[in-house]
C-alpha cells in the first residue's frame, strides 16, 4: 500500500514559479539531478573506503530516453536513499537549497527568471519539465527499496519498491507541449548530449546514455549491402571527465578556467583570478584555486564552510578539506590533487598530516604573492579585492595573536584624509611629514566624520595624514600590528600625540600649572566619570575633547559592548580642554568667582564631548534639562 503524504511547504508556489521561468532556465534541471547523482556516489564512494560491507563498484550516471512514453530516466549506483533520508530529502523542499531560493524569489519576484539558473534549486526543479516525477531508491543500509511518487502538487507517495539493486533511479514523465511550450526537446539525444557538455562536462563519473546508431549493413565478407541497415544501441559517454586541471598548462585559457569556476561553484560571475599551482618533487601535486568576484552569498554565516576539494591521482577524497586554507583566506575555491595523499585517508589522520601542512602553506603563499602581484601591477583590480574582501585579511592580521601579520601587513590597504583611495602602509610611511613620529588613525563612519573630529585641530593644521577606520575589525588589528617600519601607530583620541615641539612642551607645562587649581576642580565634579582632567595640547578651534589612555580605545569599547558577553571593559576617560577657547575663559571666569552654577556648566561641557565621541549620555534627561536652564538664564 501507497503511503501519501503531504509537502512541508509552499511547494505550489514555486512549481507555479518554476513552469512559468523561461525557457533556458528549465534546462538546469538536468545539471541538478546529475550533481544529485555524482554527490550520491561520492557519499557511496568515501563510505566505501572505511566500510569493506559497501563492494567497489563502477561508478556511473546513466541517461536513457523512452520517447513513445515520454520518459527521460536518470540513474546512478550512489549512495541512495532509506526511508526516513527519502522522506526528509525529497519531501521537504525546506531541507534543500529549494527553500532559500524561495526566500530568495520573494526578494526579487521581477527577475525571477533569472534567479533560477544562478540557483541550485535541486531536485524539485524536475517538475519544470515533468508533469509526473518517480524516484526508485535503495540504500546498502536498507533491507528495502522505496518508490517515490508526485506531482509535486502538494502530497507524494511512498511505497515499497521490489528488485531494486542500491542507487537511485529517477524517472521524468516529460510534460507536453502546449500552445506556448514545447517540451519535446528533452526527449531528445542531441539535447542531452548539448546540455551535460554545457553543465556537467567535468562531472567525474562517466555520464552514460544509450544511443541507437543506424550502420550500414555487411554481408559476411566485410562489404556493405547498399541500402540495407542495422539498428545497433551503444552506450555514449556524454562528459570528458578529465579534470581541468589534470590537463597541461599551456592548454588552459582563463576562459575555460572561468567555465570551470562557474560550473564546480555555481556563479555567475567569472572568478576575479585563477591560481595554478603545479610542484613535483618530493611532494607531488597540482592545485587549481580561484578567488571570486564577490563574496559567496554566505560567507560570513554559521553555515559556511571553507576548504578546498581534495583530490589523489584525480580520485575524489572529499569535498571541503578545511586545512588546505587559513580562516582568513575563506573565500578561496579550488581543488588540490596529489599523487602523495593516501586514498584512505580519514579525516583525523588529515589534520596531523605533514603533507598536506605544506600544502597548505604553499597554496596560502601563492595566493598571498597573487594579490601582492594585483597591488604592484594592476591597483584598480586589488582595490576591488579589497573592497570585497580586505576584512577578512584584517582578522587575519588580528587572529591568533598576530600570527599572521607579517605576511599581511602590506597587503592592507586604508582610507585616508588627505587620499583619495585607500594606500598601503608602506605608502603611508614614504609620506609622512619630516616632524611626523607617528602613523595616525581615527575611528569613524568615513572621512568627513574623522575631518570633523575636534582632535583632528592641530593634525590638520601639520597636515599629517590619518588612517581613517571604519571596520570594528581595524583597531584590533592596528594594535596587534603595533608598528609599521619603526614608526608606532597612534589614534588621534588616545595618549599624546607628540606634536609639540620641546620649547611649546616647556611652555605648555607651566600653562597646565597654572590651571591647576581649575582643572582639579573640574575633575572633582566629574570624579565619577573621568580619571583625569588636561589641557589640550590637540585642540585648536574646539573647546573640549574626550580621549583616553593608552590601551583601551572607545572604539574598541563599544565593539566589545556589542558582542554578547559578561565583560564590559570600559576604556579610560580623560576630558581634554582647549585652554585658548573662549568657553574655558568663561568657565574660569565662573570658577574665579565661585559661581552656583559652575558644575552645571562642566556637567554639560563632559556630556559635549561624549556626544562628539558618539558615546551615550548618561542621563539625557538631566543633561536636556540643564541645557534649558541655561538657555532660558541666557535669554532673560
Ligand atoms: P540539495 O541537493 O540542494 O540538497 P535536492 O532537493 O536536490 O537538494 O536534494 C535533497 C536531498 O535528497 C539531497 O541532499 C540528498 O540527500 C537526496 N538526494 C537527491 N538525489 C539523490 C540521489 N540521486 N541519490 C541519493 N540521494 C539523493
Amino acid at each position: 500500500m501507497a503511503e501519501i503524504r503531504e509537502f512541508k511547504t509552499e511547494s505550489k508556489r514555486l512549481l507555479e514559479l518554476m513552469i512559468n521561468s523561461i525557457y533556458t532556465n528549465r534546462e538546469i534541471f538536468l545539471r541538478e539531478l546529475i550533481s544529485n547523482a555524482s554527490d550520491a556516489i561520492d557519499k557511496y564512494h568515501f563510505l566505501s573506503l572505511t566500510n569493506e560491507e559497501l563492494e567497489k563498484r563502477e561508478y556511473q550516471i546513466f541517461l536513457e530516453i523512452d520517447k513513445s512514453k515520454r520518459l527521460l530516466k536518470i540513474s546512478d549506483n550512489g549512495i541512495g536513499m532509506t526511508y526516513d533520508e527519502l522522506n526528509d530529502s525529497l519531501g521537504t523542499i525546506a531541507k534543500s537549497g529549494s527553500f532559500e531560493f524561495m526566500q530568495k524569489l520573494k526578494d526579487a519576484d521581477k527577475d525571477k527568471v533569472d534567479v533560477i539558473g544562478q540557483f541550485g534549486v535541486g531536485f524539485y526543479s524536475s517538475f519544470m519539465v515533468s508533469d509526473l516525477v518517480e524516484v526508485y531508491t535503495k540504500s546498502p543500509f536498507s533491507e528495502k527499496g522505496y518508490h517515490f511518487k508526485s506531482t509535486g502538487e502538494d502530497t507524494y507517495e511512498i511505497e515499497e519498491a521490489q528488485d531494486i539493486s542500491s542507487g537511485t533511479k529517477i524517472i521524468l514523465h516529460i510534460r507536453k507541449n502546449n500552445k506556448e511550450e514545447n517540451y519535446d526537446d528533452f526527449l531528445e539525444q542531441y539535447t542531452l548530449r548539448r546540455l551535460v557538455k554545457k553543465y556537467s562536462d567535468y562531472v567525474r563519473y562517466p555520464i552514460k546514455m544509450e544511443v541507437t546508431k543506424e550502420i550500414a549493413k555487411k554481408d559476411k565478407d566485410g562489404n556493405v549491402i547498399e541500402g540495407k541497415y542495422e539498428k545497433i544501441t551503444d552506450l555514449e559517454v556524454l562528459n570528458s571527465m578529465v579534470p581541468i586541471w589534470k590537463r597541461p598548462k599551456k592548454e588552459l585559457t582563463d576562459e575555460e578556467l572561468a567555465k570551470f569556476y562557474k560550473q564546480q561553484y555555481y556563479d555567475y560571475e567569472d572568478p576575479l583570478t585563477n591560481i595554478y599551482i603545479n610542484v613535483e618533487g618530493n611532494l607531488t601535486y597540482t592545485a587549481l584555486i580561484f578567488i571570486p568576484h564577490k563574496p559567496p552569498q554566505n560567507l560570513y554565516s554559521e553555515k559556511y564552510e571553507k576548504g578546498l576539494s581534495l583530490y589523489s591521482k584525480g580520485v575524489f577524497i572529499m569535498e571541503k578539506c578545511k586545512e588546505l586554507v587559513p580562516d582568513y583566506l575563506r573565500f578561496v575555491k579550488g581543488v588540490v590533487d596529489s599523487a602523495d595523499l593516501s586514498l584512505n585517508i580519514s579525516r583525523e589522520i588529515l589534520q596531523q598530516n605533514r603533507d598536506l601542512q605544506k600544502i597548505a602553506t604553499n597554496v596560502e603563499k601563492k595566493i598571498l604573492s597573487k594579490l601582492e602581484g594585483f597591488l604592484k601591477d594592476d591597483y584598480e583590480k586589488y582595490l576591488e579585492f579589497f573592497k570585497n574582501f580586505g576584512i577578512n585579511l584584517k582578522f587575519g592580521v588580528y587572529d591568533n595573536f598576530g600570527e599572521k601579520k607579517d605576511l599581511l601587513k602590506d597587503l592592507i590597504v586604508y582610507n585616508t584624509v588627505n587620499e583619495e583611495k585607500p594606500i598601503t602602509l608602506k605608502k603611508y610611511v614614504e609620506q609622512m611629514k619630516e616632524k611626523q613620529e607617528f602613523i595616525y588613525y581615527a575611528s569613524g563612519k568615513n572621512k568627513n566624520a574623522v575631518l570633523a573630529m575636534p582632535q583632528m585641530d592641530l593634525i590638520k593644521k601639520q597636515g599629517f595624514d590619518v588612517l581613517v577606520l571604519t571596520d570594528d575589525v581595524d583597531e584590533f588589528a592596528i594594535n596587534i600590528l603595533n608598528e609599521y617600519d619603526g614608526k608606532k601607530f597612534k589614534s588621534i583620541n588616545q595618549g599624546d600625540l607628540g606634536l609639540l615641539s620641546k620649547e611649546e612642551e616647556e611652555k605648555f607645562k607651566e600653562k597646565q600649572e597654572d590651571k591647576k587649581s581649575l582643572l582639579e576642580k573640574i575633575k572633582e565634579v566629574l570624579k565619577e566619570e573621568v580619571t583625569d582632567v588636561k589641557l589640550s595640547k590637540r585642540l585648536t578651534s574646539s573647546p573640549v575633547c574626550l580621549v583616553s589612555e593608552d590601551g583601551l580605545s572607545f572604539e574598541m569599547e563599544k565593539v566589545i559592548a556589542s558582542i554578547p558577553s559578561n565583560e564590559k571593559p570600559k576604556a579610560s576617560r580623560v576630558l581634554e580642554i582647549n585652554p585658548d577657547h573662549e568657553l574655558f575663559k568663561a568657565i574660569e571666569k565662573l570658577f574665579i568667582d565661585n559661581d552656583v552654577d559652575f558644575d552645571k556648566y562642566v556637567d554639560l561641557l563632559y556630556s559635549q564631548a561624549l556626544l562628539i565621541e558618539g558615546l551615550p549620555l548618561k542621563n539625557p534627561v538631566d543633561f536636556s534639562n540643564k541645557m534649558c536652564d541655561l538657555m532660558i538664564k541666557s535669554t532673560k
